[in-house]
């Protein structure tokens, strides 16, 4: 295996969330990874233009920010706020030279799906002159259905395309999530029509565990559960695609173990994938 094997790897830092940042930094830089995520939390209270010099000094690339959305809400000003919200992570994207903000766009229990929709995609339309101005994308991420009650009322591909095809702008586009979508009967054909309308932005691999004990916070790594993520990857690299593979994973019992230990579980799963 040369170095090489890694040049798609990117990690999200939640994945190694007892890390800071400069923890995952100079690990992520000892073991030749180019890319990294980054999440809120760990740039939260820092000095921005800091944390984007030592990401480049550890010769990493940010590949998005994550995240923003969370859209809806039951009235006007709670969904004002939001996109308020929204222009800041923006900024902070901005300042740390990431590309793309990640969207989890939101559900709030009692609206229905398509006023939740509707409220997401006015939310998303109301950031894209400051993603204009910021040089800044924004990726739509469908989440799986289980989450449509309070997280995302975007469940779906499909969905996912509809949203971004109806705002229309080069700004906005889709982060595509194994663990969310591998279920969906017509991937493959979502997968294709997002890029034709070049709105395929990033890509997030782990895997789903049938014997999964928390919703939230037990998610596989690769090879742990059913999803034939080579399969997937297939589909997405088919379209052209040459981004990053970003490895996304909460998960309670991962974040108990060696972090060092769990880098390298990580890595020797990911060198096990036949796409990368
Ligand atoms: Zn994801």
């Amino acid at each position: 295996m040369t170095s090489n094997d890694l040049s798609r790897l990117c990690i999200h830092t939640m994945t190694n969330k007892p890390w800071s940042l400069d923890q995952c930094l100079s690990n992520y830089e000892r073991v030749g990874i180019t890319g990294i995520s980054v999440w809120r939390n760990v740039i939260e209270n820092q000095d921005l233009s800091a944390v984007k010099r030592r990401v480049s000094d550890a010769g990493i690339s940010i590949v998005s920010l994550v995240r923003g959305g969370f859209f809806t809400g039951v009235d006007q000003p709670s969904r004002d706020k939001a996109i308020e919200e929204n222009k800041l992570i923006l900024e902070e994207a901005a300042e740390i030279g990431a590309p793309l903000v990640v969207l989890v766009c939101g559900a709030t229990p009692g609206v229905s799906i398509l006023d939740n929709i509707n409220h997401i995609k006015d939310g998303i339309e109301a950031l894209v002159e400051t993603a204009e101005k910021l040089n800044v994308k924004l990726g739509i991420e469908p989440l799986h259905p289980m989450y449509a009650d309070t997280r995302s009322a975007i469940s779906s591909m499909e969905s996912a395309n509809d949203v971004a095809e109806s705002i229309g702008s080069s700004m906005v586009g889709v982060t595509i999530d194994v663990f969310h979508l591998w279920w969906e009967k017509k991937l493959e054909n979502q997968i294709k029509r997002c890029a034709e309308n070049n709105n395929l932005f990033s890509y997030h691999i782990c895997d789903w565990k049938t014997d999964m004990e928390d919703m939230l916070n037990d998610r596989g790594l690769m090879g742990d559960g059913i999803i034939n993520v080579d399969q997937i990857s297939k589909w997405v690299d088919d379209t052209g695609f040459k981004g990053y593979q970003e490895v996304e994973i909460f998960s309670k019992k991962y974040w108990e173990m060696d972090q060092g230990e769990f880098l390298d579980l990580i890595i020797s799963r990911y060198k096990q994938l036949k796409i990368k």
